[in-house]
């Protein structure tokens, strides 16, 4: 009979901290896995951000991110970093004779085929616009470049993509390399408007070719 009221009023308290305990450990848990999914999609909208979502290449975004931190870094070590500019060759002919889904098709397969030829983990390779591409090369003089540019060239002709109205009878791109090492004062778009130039220098002297600044 003494503890009669005590054990009742113990025993509502108990029950109502564990109903409480309860209810913050299911709003703890649903807390956790919306914040889990928020994060999750987070993610995924900053990739869609960063990434062409024709061709799956970094975007002219991430491009003038990339340029930009390997042009301070190339300038801080004293190092030669290079630039390609690759150009589908007669695309605009391309697109005429088989159509724009075709000539998706055949964007995709180019930046794929560029996506895959570049290696090193440094190197990263951006859709520049239309059917343009711009490949970045950390750490990279002239020669290297020249060489890795000329692989891309061959795999993308490699592809066999049937073009008639092209002199090559496929899919071909032509290559403009510059190889710069940054000095104080400079700008990297510079360096881009000197890879413009060798590829405008490639397609004069036929296409379907690499040319260097
Ligand atoms: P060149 O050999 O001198 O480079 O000739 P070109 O026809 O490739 O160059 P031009 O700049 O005259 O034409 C580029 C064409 O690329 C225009 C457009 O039809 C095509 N193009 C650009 N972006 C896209 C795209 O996202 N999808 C498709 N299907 N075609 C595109
Ligand atoms: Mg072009
Ligand atoms: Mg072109």
């Amino acid at each position: 009979d003494i503890y009669a009221a005590w054990r009742r009023r113990a025993l509502t308290i108990g029950t109502l901290m564990l109903g409480f305990g309860f209810g913050f450990v299911v709003l703890s848990s649903v807390l956790g896995a919306q914040l889990r999914r928020r994060m999750r999609a987070e993610s995924e909208l900053q990739l869609l951000a960063r990434t062409d979502d024709l061709t799956g290449l970094h975007n002219r975004r991430t491009l003038g991110e990339i340029l930009d931190s390997e042009w301070r870094r190339a300038r801080r070590t004293r190092t030669v970093f290079s630039l390609l500019f690759v150009d589908i060759d007669r695309f605009k002919a391309y697109n005429d004779a088989y159509g724009h889904l075709a000539g998706d098709n055949a964007l995709a397969a180019v930046a794929r085929c560029i996506g895959e030829t570049i290696r090193r983990p440094a190197d990263s390779a951006a859709r520049y616009g239309g059917e343009e591409f711009i490949v970045v090369l950390p750490d990279t003089a002239a020669a290297g470049a020249s060489l890795i540019a000329e692989k891309i060239r061959s795999a993308i002709s490699e592809l066999g993509i049937e073009h008639a109205n092209s002199e090559y009878g496929r899919i071909t791109a032509s290559i403009g390399a510059a190889s710069w090492q940054p000095e104080e004062n400079s700008d990297v778009t510079a360096m881009i408007k000197a890879a413009d130039e060798a590829l405008y220098i490639a397609k004069t002297m036929g296409r379907n070719r690499v040319a260097s600044s």
